[in-house]
C-alpha cells in the first residue's frame, strides 16, 4: 500500500472543475475521480428506490446496503448494479444530489469509499465540495476554483443537457450553492489551505496552466515523467 499523490479540486457547481480535473488527470498520467457523479447517482438511485431522504432510517437501511463503483476510465457510475453514467449530468440530478449531499449518513457512506482511492501509489485528481477539507485533508495540493454566479450558468447551459434558459439555470445553480453552502455536515467553503483561482475571465486552457504551474512545485521527482 503506497500513498497517492492527491490533487483536491473543490468549488461551486458550473464552474468547470470536472473539465480542469479531467485534462490534468490525463496530463499526469492520473486517475481522475468525480465525487459529484456519485452524489448524483445516489440522488437518483435513492429516488428510483422511493426513499425519502427525510426519513432517517430509510435513508440509513439504503446506505449500508449501498453497492457503489466508480470507473475512472470511463466515467462510469453503478448503483446497486444500475448504471447511472449517461443520467446522471442534469441540473435535476444536481438538485437531488444536494439534497441527499446535506445528509450525514449518505456523506459518511460516500467519503469512505473515496477514500479507498487513496492508497493505490498512482497521481488522483479528485473533485468535489469537500476534497480538501473532509476527504483528504492531507492533500498534496488543493484548489478552490472559482467564477461570477452567471458565467457559471453560462458554462453548465453550454453542455445543452437541461434545456433551461439563463435566468432558470442561474437559479437552480444558485439554490445548490445555498444549500451546499449552508448545511451543517462539510459544507463548501474555501479552506485556508487552498489556492484560490477565480476563472471568471479566463479560458479553459488558462486556468490550466494555471493549475500545472502550482502543481508543478510540489510534485516529487519521480513524478514528473509524465509531464509535458
Ligand atoms: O459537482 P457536481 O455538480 O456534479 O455535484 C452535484 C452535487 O453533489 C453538489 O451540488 C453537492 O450537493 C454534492 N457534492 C457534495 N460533495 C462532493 C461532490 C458533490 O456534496 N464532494
Amino acid at each position: 500500500m503506497q500513498r497517492s499523490f492527491i490533487i483536491a479540486v473543490d468549488g461551486p457547481g458550473g464552474v468547470g472543475k470536472s473539465t480542469v480535473s479531467k485534462k490534468i488527470a490525463r496530463k499526469l498520467g492520473g486517475l481522475y475521480v468525480d465525487t459529484g457523479a456519485m452524489y448524483r447517482a445516489f440522488g437518483l438511485a435513492m429516488r428510483d428506490a422511493g426513499v425519502n431522504p427525510d426519513d432517517d432510517d430509510a435513508l440509513t437501511e439504503f446506505c449500508s446496503n449501498l453497492d457503489i463503483i466508480y470507473r475512472a476510465d470511463e466515467n462510469g457510475i453503478f448503483i446497486n448494479g444500475l448504471d447511472y453514467s449517461e443520467k446522471i449530468r442534469t441540473e435535476e440530478a444536481g438538485g437531488l444530489a444536494s439534497k441527499a449531499a446535506a445528509k450525514s449518513i449518505v456523506r459518511r457512506t460516500l467519503v469512505a469509499y473515496q477514500r479507498t482511492f487513496g492508497n493505490d501509489g498512482i497521481i488522483v485528481v479528485m473533485e468535489g465540495r469537500d476534497i480538501g477539507t473532509v476527504v483528504y485533508p492531507e492533500a498534496d495540493i488543493k484548489f478552490f476554483l472559482d467564477a461570477d454566479a452567471e458565467v457559471r450558468a453560462l458554462r453548465r447551459l453550454k453542455e445543452g443537457r437541461d434545456g433551461l434558459g439563463v435566468k432558470d439555470m442561474k437559479k437552480a445553480l444558485a439554490a445548490r450553492d445555498r444549500q451546499d453552502s449552508t448545511r451543517k455536515d462539510s459544507p463548501l467553503t474555501r479552506g485556508d489551505d487552498a489556492i484560490y483561482i477565480d476563472s471568471t475571465n479566463c479560458d479553459i486552457d488558462e486556468v490550466i496552466t494555471l493549475f500545472m504551474t502550482h502543481i508543478k512545485k510540489r510534485l516529487p521527482r519521480e513524478r514528473t515523467a509524465p509531464l509535458d
